[in-house]
């Protein structure tokens, strides 16, 4: 059956780029948010309703012959779905993704390294966990958070209270500060035949527990990283029967020889880390996506030369500075600027890496 609609759970910049990226496939696409303002009305039609709004999720799976999302905060209600129209990926990777310490188990379960880490429902067990763990560690919220958000340093264990206070007073999980040499991701796309393919791992700089700057392929990549980084994504993916793109955050612990890597997320859907794939590679992450959720073969992964994604966040840059750089591609996703908030990403494309790291520098000066 060839595909004519495919819906899709939430209308924000990655619905914008899925829909963008099948166009020329001649493939339509129906968004549900309720914000009527959302960035991917420009693309696609827009049905406007909450995303746990029952009818709405039916209106959307009536009107598409598969639905996917863009965000894995889906609600529990989006299973109603599965008795009418295909969804992909599965809700089984959503619940999981949800949730900090399933997360974690279900990482362990696979045999995948992760960093030292406990579970936290009140103050007695944060405080245990701060004696096992050691100081300093992260509490993270298990549930709602992204972008650094429902997350707190703690460095003395006298600030339990406030600590779980600060993120709401929730059940939590309890990390070990990890003393990494990088972050490093990989985004993989399965197909429902079982075929997988992996982009090259993306270098990853985040500030604020935002993410910055990517570049990839990432530099000196040991084979024995990239095996790494391949063999937990394809673990998870064929653990799921998984079908569409799916990216593995890593922390790499150690230099050279001694590198290797300690898992922290996954993303059940396109991922911030794999935007470059746009210009910087054959095939994109959105196109894959939707390919794989469509039924159809997958496009190659191959990179084309060296690409750094820088994201814009909180203030567009001052007018005209883009302008001066026609080398970069600017991606504005329409969102009106608010501290924290990505509003647009750029990408950078170079055949080397050190004449993409002189652009780099030049973009940096010229944009700030
Ligand atoms: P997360 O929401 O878990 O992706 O965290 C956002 C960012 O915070 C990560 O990309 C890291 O830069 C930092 N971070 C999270 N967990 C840890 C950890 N256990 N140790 C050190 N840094 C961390």
């Amino acid at each position: 059956m060839s595909i004519q609609r495919v819906g899709i759970i939430g209308g924000g910049q990655l619905a914008q780029m899925l829909a963008q990226s099948v166009k020329h496939l001649g493939v339509q696409c129906t968004v549900l948010d309720p914000n009527e303002d959302c960035c991917a009305r420009s693309t696609c039609e827009q049905i406007v309703g909450d995303y746990d709004d029952v009818e709405s999720l039916k209106q959307l799976a009536n009107g598409a012959e598969v639905v996917t999302y863009e965000f894995e905060n889906v609600s529990a209600s989006a299973a109603v779905l599965e008795d009418i129209v295909e969804i992909h990926p599965s809700t089984k990777a959503l619940a999981v993704a949800q949730d900090r310490h399933i997360e974690r188990q279900m990482f362990c379960d696979l045999g995948i390294a992760i960093p030292e880490y406990e579970p936290v429902e009140c103050v007695q067990s944060l405080e245990a966990a701060l004696e096992s763990v050691g100081i300093p560690a992260i509490l993270k919220a298990r549930r709602l958070g992204y972008d650094g958000k429902g997350q707190v340093l703690i460095n003395d264990p006298e600030h339990a209270a406030a600590a779980l206070k600060t993120i709401g007073d929730v059940p939590a999980i309890l990390d070990q500060f990890v003393a990494f040499e990088r972050e490093l991701s990989i985004v993989a796309a399965r197909d429902k035949l079982g075929n997988i393919v992996f982009y090259p791992l993306a270098e990853n700089v985040h500030r604020g527990g935002i993410l910055r700057v990517s570049k990839a392929p990432a530099r000196d990549v040991s084979d024995a990283l990239t095996a790494q980084a391949q063999g937990a994504a394809r673990k998870i993916l064929e653990e799921f029967n998984y079908v569409g793109v799916l990216a593995v955050e890593f922390f790499q612990i150690g230099k050279g020889d001694d590198g290797h890597l300690v898992a922290n997320e996954i993303a059940p859907r396109v991922h911030n880390t794999g935007h470059w794939t746009i210009e910087g590679a054959q095939t994109s992450q959105f196109e894959n996506h939707m390919r794989a959720v469509m039924g159809m073969e997958l496009g190659s992964t191959e990179p084309i030369g060296h690409s750094a994604m820088v994201n814009i966040i909180g203030n567009e840059p001052r007018p005209g500075a883009l302008d001066a750089m026609p080398e970069a591609f600017v991606h504005m996703y329409g969102k009106a600027p608010r501290a924290g908030r990505k509003i647009g990403h750029v990408t950078l494309n170079a055949p080397s890496a050190d004449e993409l790291d002189s652009l780099l520098e030049r973009f940096t000066r010229v944009v700030g």
